[in-house]
């Protein structure tokens, strides 16, 4: 265990949080920039703390939360206060602590720091069209920023709807300092008067992380780059209250190989996926850990507890870090290697043996199965990564490839879309896209047998969609396009405009 340090211009313990809001798969961004948090906290003998930012009650899901805490102990990321395990400054899930929101939104509103703005959403809407036709970056355009406590008073005794924005200096520049970048200058009038609390009370992220990092203790927030612009409102707010702003350090956004933002649709992002591709925790954590960052001894392969206890946040470099499932495959199989045969027989064992999926993948080759042994023909390509499959292999009667490609691309966005992965949903969608296009549901599915389970004569294959998970089966569907030879630019394009004026089968069904 290292010696406590704490932060050197205030003396406060180190303490950091990853701050995962529950709106989707566990993406391995989240580890990533957890990973560094951990490291930075514990290589300082601090805390690593998890709070859960819900304050989107529209795209939240319990389902995603529970989904995040498990991946992220999964991998091997423990955090010593959350809302799962309790600690001093419970409760840690945003939504939860709604009250304390608006009490500080209304201690900026009484110093003057914030106002109420009653905007309608079409007044919103308006403004926007305005300044757009004219050019202009579309911001809020302070028109309720000058309004009397009186009048604004009165507004909310009418009942009113309103929310509660932040004010922002008109001119001058705003610095930051960024723990990589030194200090970063951003032009106050790029800044919008940020809404702090919405018309429901309850308060968007701006509000709601300051608060909480405030209240949390939280001395150091290492974050992804995209919030970097958010950092003026955040250093504002804190001078507002008075309070001491946690240390900054925006990380470089992961990539693909290509060097756009690491995005699922060229990549698997789901930290679930690469545990069901076979991927071991520690292997994972490895391969994020060299994420524009090294050891002192450029090791390629190195344990989390290698990585704390060299651990020096000044080398990350700022360089957008290439996320590589080829170079994560060649160093998770530099760590199997090592194992002894009898210790990677129990991983193996563990990693099949995941209990839900199994009983599902049971009941699913039930009916097929005279003895247990076929269960290796039946049931192998759910556990497979990737089918060995040819184009050849989707050859059809009615259906030409050009044609299966399409429609497998068009299926792929559309499953990219579903708010929760379902055999329900999954079906709701496929047979809404083939009424859409004018195929039999017969003809239309058989190239989804063989992008899933790489054969026609396998079990329901909606159901084995269901059972591999969402990123699993986006991954096979984009490895098939790619095995019919993809879709060249001009298709795409042809296509992504289909795809645009498709119906929402799932609000229609
Ligand atoms: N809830 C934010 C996210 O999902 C946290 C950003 C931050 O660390 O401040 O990325």
């Amino acid at each position: 265990m290292m010696t406590q340090t704490t932060d050197s211009t205030t003396q406060r313990p180190v303490r950091t949080r990853i701050a995962p809001s529950p709106t989707g798969f566990p993406h391995v961004g989240t580890a990533y920039i957890a990973l560094f948090n951990l490291a930075f906290a514990k290589s300082h003998g601090g805390e690593f703390i998890l709070r859960i930012e819900d304050t989107d009650q529209t795209r939240s899901t319990a389902q995603s939360e529970q989904m995040i805490l498990d991946a992220l102990r999964w991998v091997g990321l423990d955090w010593s206060e959350g809302p799962d395990i309790g600690g001093p400054h419970a409760p840690y899930r945003q939504s939860e602590r709604a009250d304390i929101y608006k009490q500080y939104a209304e201690q900026l509103l009484d110093a003057g720091h914030a106002f109420r703005c009653f905007c309608t959403p079409e007044e919103l809407d308006a403004m926007r069209a305005a300044q757009m036709a004219n050019g202009e970056t579309p911001r809020y355009d302070g028109r309720y920023a000058d309004l009397s406590r009186e009048e604004s008073d009165k507004l909310v005794a009418e009942g009113k709807p309103y929310v509660i924005r932040m004010r922002v200096p008109a001119e001058g520049i705003c610095k930051v300092h960024d723990m990589l970048r030194g200090t970063v200058e951003i032009p106050w009038a790029q800044v919008d008067m940020q809404v702090l609390l919405k018309t429901d009370g309850l308060p968007t992220y701006h509000l709601a992380n300051v608060v909480d990092d405030h209240l949390m203790e939280i001395t150091h927030v290492l974050r992804g780059e995209e919030w970097l612009n958010s950092a003026p409102k955040h250093q504002l707010l804190y001078d507002y209250f008075g309070w001491e702003m946690p240390t900054l350090c925006h990380m470089p956004l992961l990539r693909n190989p290509d060097k756009s933002k690491l995005s699922k649709r060229k990549n698997p992002t789901s930290i679930t996926y690469y545990r069901d591709a076979g991927v071991l925790p520690e292997a994972l954590l490895n391969y994020l850990g060299r994420m524009g960052y090294s050891l002192p001894d450029d090791a390629e392969k190195f344990t989390l507890e290698e990585m704390i206890n060299s651990f020096d946040v000044q080398r990350v470099s700022l360089g957008g870090p290439i996320f590589d499932t080829q170079k994560l495959s060649w160093l998770n199989a530099e760590w199997l290697r090592e194992l002894p045969p009898e210790v990677l027989k129990q991983k193996i064992l563990d990693w099949a043996s995941d209990s839900d999926k199994l009983t599902a993948i049971a009941a699913a080759i039930q009916p097929r199965i005279e003895l247990l042994s076929d269960a290796v023909n039946w049931g192998g390509f759910y556990f497979q990564n990737l089918p060995e499959i040819t184009s050849e292999d989707f050859a059809h009667k009615s259906l030409t490839p050009e044609q299966i490609t399409e429609l497998l691309q068009l299926a792929l966005w559309q499953l990219e879309t579903l708010p929760v992965w379902s055999e329900h949903n999954i079906y709701t969608t496929l047979k809404g896209l083939a009424a859409h296009l004018d195929i039999k549901m017969r003809d239309f599915m058989a190239p989804f047998f063989i992008a899933i389970a790489g054969s026609t004569s396998s079990t329901p294959v909606m159901n084995s969609m269901a059972i591999i998970g969402a990123d699993m089966t986006l991954t096979r569907l984009r490895h098939a396009v790619d095995v019919l030879g993809g879709l060249g630019k001009k298709k795409l394009k042809k296509l992504e405009k289909q795809a645009a004026e498709l119906p929402d089968f799932l609000a229609d069904a």
